[in-house]
């Protein structure tokens, strides 16, 4: 099978990998340059888009910030998958809001804001304790603005002031005191069929994700079938194949949708070392009509994201149960270098591994990983 994947980063780079053992040729769209790249060595390849499309078997997407023009021109193809509504869906907050109304899945409550003005009408009808989020080309925290008081809106707008609201709404979501965030992945094959990793829950530290802690700890039957009845109205709505992300807030017994990826998402790695069949397997089996792989977990597993620094001792490499994934990029602050993942029969396991691996990091950048081994040592 030959796959051609828009975007060129770390995504792009692990589906790859966990396609070379089914045979499968991967190329990569660098989509600044419009050039065709090969996802391991981001190299360019003396072939054209158009080329790199004939070729192809099935087509598909690392991000969902992929400019439209390329999107058009994957999609005429006939072999885009997930379809290039769901991908657009993804990359602007306004739609991912009106299919979820639409499909009557919960979610945060919200004002769309095409002037700046409309903020007095959702602290009036939203509370004052606001997250304003740019509609599209936001991520891991970029394009999000935080109000924490009525008082603080004049300056709010001022910052605001230069936007252009008509061409990229905002959206001004309340403040949701959730209880933790948690994330489902699964994947739906050609076919209709589909399979769910066991839900994650996930650690953000300033907008990013940090860790995720695979199965989630104290989650019922109730909980998951949210979670499932969410994803699978939005995989039915979209036709979708491929793999597909939908985070959460859980506040008590309730599961609120924050938002969709479509695709494979940071808080499936775990599933790299933790399963039969990693995410980036499954969806690469997805697209091309194959079928779907074991998503059962063997035990608990968590993953740590590198963000922003190399000075880490490999070391680490020397436990028993830890796998370190790196991306092959130059350090830089905020950015996701790597990651690494930990399996363990049990929590308890998982947090004293997590415990011995926070020896060879540097703390001030894994903000998150002791704290999560306290609470994982207290549960089994
Ligand atoms: P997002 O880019 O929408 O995933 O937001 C990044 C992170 O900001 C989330 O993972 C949450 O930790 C936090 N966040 C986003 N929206 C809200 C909200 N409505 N209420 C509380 N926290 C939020």
């Amino acid at each position: 099978m030959n796959v051609l994947i828009y975007g060129s980063g770390q995504l792009a780079q692990m589906m790859y990998l966990s396609a070379v053992p089914l045979g499968f040729k991967v190329q990569a769209v660098d989509v600044a340059n419009h050039t065709v790249v090969d996802p391991i060595s981001k190299m360019k390849l003396d072939i054209s888009i158009e080329q790199a499309i004939d070729r192809a078997d099935a087509l598909s997407v690392e991000f969902e910030h992929v400019p439209e023009d390329l999107l058009e021109q994957a999609q005429s193809s006939g072999k885009l998958y997930p379809s290039m509504e769901a991908i657009l869906t993804g990359a602007d907050r306004v739609r991912e809001k009106n299919v979820l109304e639409k499909l009557q899945i919960n979610n945060s409550k919200h004002l769309i804001i095409t002037d700046i003005e409309q903020l007095d009408d959702a602290v009036a009808q939203l509370g004052e304790k606001l997250i304003i989020k740019a509609s599209r080309d936001g991520y891991d925290g970029y394009g999000q603005w935080r109000l924490a008081s009525k008082d603080d809106l004049p300056s709010l707008k001022q910052q605001l002031a230069d936007l252009d609201l008509v061409q990229v709404p905002l959206i001004a979501e309340q403040m949701v005191p959730f209880d933790r965030e948690l994330s489902l992945v699964g994947a739906r094959g050609l076919h209709g069929e589909v399979k769910f990793y066991p839900l994650a829950e996930n650690l953000h530290h300033e907008g990013q994700l940090h860790v995720s802690v695979a199965p989630a700890p104290e989650i019922d039957n109730a909980l998951i079938e949210q979670a499932h009845s969410a994803f699978t109205k939005l995989a039915d709505e979209f036709d979708y194949v491929g793999v597909l992300a939908v985070e959460f807030f859980q506040v008590g017994k309730q599961l609120l949708v924050n938002e969709i990826a479509p695709r494979v998402h940071n808080s499936g790695h775990w599933s790299m070392q933790g399963t039969d069949c990693s995410q980036f397997e499954n969806h690469m089996r997805a697209i091309t009509g194959l079928p779907l792989g074991n998503t059962q977990a063997y035990g608990k597993s968590a993953m740590i994201n590198i963000i922003g620094c190399d000075d880490y001792s490999t070391d680490l490499l020397s436990l028993d149960h830890c796998n370190l994934h790196l991306y092959g990029k130059t350090v830089r602050a905020k950015r996701k270098m790597g990651h690494i993942n930990l399996t363990g029969n049990t929590y308890a396991d998982l947090a004293e591994l997590m415990t011995t691996l926070a020896k060879y990091l540097p703390v001030e950048h894994f903000p998150k990983l002791l704290g999560e081994a306290d609470k994982l040592a207290k549960i089994d």
